[in-house]
C-alpha cells in the first residue's frame, strides 16, 4: 500500500557516520516504495553553508537525489542544526525546502509537520536563536561571514548546546503543551509530526502529536502514514525495514 515516510534528527556528521551508511541503505530500499519523503530538520549535526559543507555530505546528497530521480518526491524541512542549507543542496540532493511549519493533508487528514523547536516555547534562549535563524535576511548576513568564522560560531553553538543539556531542566526541552495547542487550533488541525526533542512518541490528548525517533548508531526508525494511519518501522543496519 502507498505511504508517505518522515524522518527527522539523523545529527549526521559526515557521509561515513553508521547513520549516513544506514541512510543510504534506506534511500536505496525501503524509500523507493514511498509516495513520498519528508526530512523534519537536523539531518546534519552542523551545516555550515553549501560551501563548507558540501564536500562532508556529497554521498549523502546523491543518495538523495538517486531516490528523487527514481520519481519519488522529498522533502526537507530547515532544523536548527542545518538552517544554513541553500540552492547548492537543493540542486544536489533535489530535497525541496518547505516551510516550517507546513499543513499538508496526508491521506484526507490536515496534519502540521514542523521541525518542531516552536514548539518548545519555555526556552526563551532557544526562541530568540529561532527568531534569527527562520528569517531568511538573518541567514544571509551569517553566510556572508567568511567560513572559518562559521566554523568558530558553529563550534561555539555545539559546546553551548551540551552544555544547556545538563543544566536546563528537562521539561524546558519538551515542547510546551499550551503552544501545541494554541499552534494546532491556529492551523486547524488535529495531528501534528515534529521531530527535534529526541523524545519519540504517540501523544494523544485531544490533538495527536507524533514525535520523531532521532537516529542513534544502535537505533533508525522512519514514521510510516498510510490510509489506515500511523506506524513507527525500526530499520536495521543495512537501511532495510526490520
Ligand atoms: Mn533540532
Amino acid at each position: 500500500m502507498s505511504a508517505t515516510h518522515f524522518i527527522a534528527d539523523l545529527h549526521l556528521v559526515d557521509d561515513h557516520a553508521p547513520a549516513a551508511r544506514r541512510l543510504a541503505g534506506y534511500l536505496a530500499g525501503p524509500a523507493r516504495d514511498a509516495d513520498a519523503l519528508y526530512v523534519l530538520g537536523d539531518l546534519f549535526d552542523v551545516w555550515i553553508g553549501d560551501d563548507g559543507s558540501t564536500a562532508r555530505h556529497a554521498a549523502t546528497l546523491d543518495a538523495f537525489r538517486a531516490l528523487a530521480d527514481t520519481g519519488v518526491p522529498i522533502y526537507f524541512m530547515r532544523g536548527n542544526r542545518d538552517f544554513a542549507v541553500g540552492p547548492t543542496f537543493e540542486a544536489r540532493s533535489r530535497l525541496r525546502i518547505i516551510d516550517d511549519p507546513t499543513v499538508l493533508t496526508l491521506y484526507g487528514v490536515p496534519t502540521l509537520l514542523a521541525h518542531g523547536d516552536v514548539f518548545c516555547s519555555d526556552d526563551v534562549a532557544h526562541q530568540l536563536f529561532r527568531a534569527k535563524y527562520t528569517d531568511a535576511r538573518w541567514r544571509e548576513r551569517r553566510l556572508a561571514l567568511p567560513l572559518w568564522l562559521r566554523r568558530v560560531v558553529a563550534r561555539r553553538a555545539r559546546r553551548r548546546s551540551a552544555a544547556a543539556k545538563t543544566t536546563k531542566p528537562a521539561y524546558i526541552m519538551d515542547v510546551n503543551r499550551t503552544t501545541v495547542a494554541a499552534m494546532a487550533a491556529e492551523y486547524d488541525v488535529a495531528r501534528i509530526i515534529h521531530g527535534h526533542t529526541h523524545r519519540p512518541a504517540d501523544h494523544d490528548d485531544g490533538i495527536a502529536r507524533h514525535v520523531l525517533a532521532d537516529w542513534r548508531p544502535d537505533r533508525a526508525e522512519v514514521l510510516v502514514v498510510d490510509r489506515n494511519g500511523i506506524r513507527r518501522a525500526p530499520l536495521g543496519a543495512g537501511g532495510g525495514f526490520a
